[in-house]
């Protein structure tokens, strides 16, 4: 199939996304720090393998996903990077770590214990809770020390941790993670442990810059698609300059005028205040359009905002285009990205529907079709 046959499709700028990677790589570089560029959950949506492949064009060194599953489905692709496992393994996944080459992200002691046995010879990154309460391990610098002699056929390669509230500048949290980070460091320095890498800060510590997060990686996903979230508080001014790489389409199916009085859709709760035309498009909350769109939201048509009027349903969302009377069936709509000077992006989106723009971009179901641009 190809972009005029598809109802509802995205596409994705791989010039756009190499853009981004290298704004992250110019703007960390000035402190020494490398790029792992974050593909997990089909790169938010933009579809991991094109990505990573348009990254590796980059010279990206490392990529992090967030299952064994998604990392074995790069690597089936032929994506050579180095490829960290982030959210977890699970007891019976070690095989798949040694095959496909797959550096897992380790949140106990009980892991390093388990690989030590199952996988030996493997390299792990440790991740240490300093407060965010998710993964990460609990421990003791002396608990720490004594598990890593008690598995000598794992190497520690690397030492990281996750920030909870890196653009909140109204909350202490972030200056207190990185102050516990730097004094478990020293800690097991002290005991006779470096990790030869460390890594601590994603999109927004780097956006708005704390630099003593950034070390000696960091882990950015939603800059490389073109995103920094709006920051709390007296924040600095955000130094990344990305833009976002994916836009989402759909057709109109149907074009009607309907008299004033006519209830539209579901529950009857749109009420037409005047005759109006109405289009049906293509794509509905099966396609990832949310459900709190309905009677609030927006799309362009015809170069226009158009709003959403009655409810999103499964497959179909009604909008009012009595404002571009020439759209007819078959003509393309677009719910995110540009058309002309009119343009709408993920948090926009995001804000109207009471939610955030990785939920928006993830959102986007596999039936939408993704098709790349260069
Ligand atoms: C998703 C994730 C990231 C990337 O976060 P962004 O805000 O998209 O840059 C980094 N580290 C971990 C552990 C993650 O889960």
């Amino acid at each position: 199939m190809n972009i005029p046959q598809a109802r509802c499709y995205v596409e994705v700028s791989r010039s756009i996304i190499a853009a981004n990677y290298r704004a992250v790589r110019d703007a960390v570089a000035s402190e020494g720090a490398r790029v792992i560029a974050v593909v997990k959950a089909d790169a938010y949506g933009h579809g991991s393998i094109e990505v990573s492949k348009a990254l590796v064009e980059q010279g990206a060194e490392w990529l992090a996903v967030s299952s064994v599953e998604e990392g074995v489905a790069l690597r089936r692709a032929g994506i050579p990077s180095r490829i960290l496992v982030m959210a977890g393994i699970m007891p019976w996944e070690c095989g798949a770590l040694a095959e496909f080459n797959l550096t897992p992200v380790i949140h106990s002691l009980e892991e390093l214990r388990l690989l030590n046995e199952r996988c030996a010879g493997i390299q792990v990154h440790l991740k240490i809770d300093t407060g965010m309460n998710r993964l990460g391990a609990l421990a003791e610098a002396s608990e720490i020390i004594a598990a890593l002699h008690a598995a000598p056929r794992v190497q520690v390669e690397g030492l990281m941790s996750h920030f909870a509230s890196a653009a909140d500048f109204t909350s202490e949290q972030t200056d207190a993670q990185i102050a516990a980070f730097h004094q478990m460091e020293s800690s097991l320095t002290r005991l006779g442990f470096a990790a030869p890498i460390r890594h601590f800060a994603s999109t927004n510590a780097v956006a708005y810059p704390r630099r003593d997060a950034w070390m000696s990686m960091v882990r950015t996903g939603h800059a490389i698609y073109g995103y920094v979230s709006p920051a709390r508080g007296h924040a600095p001014h955000a130094i990344l300059r990305v833009r976002p790489a994916l836009s989402w389409r759909t057709r109109i199916v149907l074009v009607k005028e309907v008299p004033a009085g006519s209830r539209i859709g579901y529950g009857g709760a749109f009420v037409a205040p005047s005759r109006m035309r109405i289009a049906v498009l293509s794509a509905g909350y099966a396609d990832g359009i949310p459900h709190r769109l309905s009677n609030r939201g927006k799309v362009i048509a015809g170069g226009r905002f158009a709003p959403i009027v009655g409810p999103v349903s499964m497959d179909l969302t009604t909008i009012d285009i009595t404002a571009s009377p020439e759209m007819k069936p078959g003509d393309v709509v677009t719910i995110l990205g540009r058309e002309g000077d009119v343009s709408l992006d993920a948090q926009q989106i995001a804000r109207t529907a009471g939610t955030i723009s990785y939920n928006v971009l993830c959102g986007i179901s596999a039936r939408v079709k993704r098709f790349y641009i260069d």
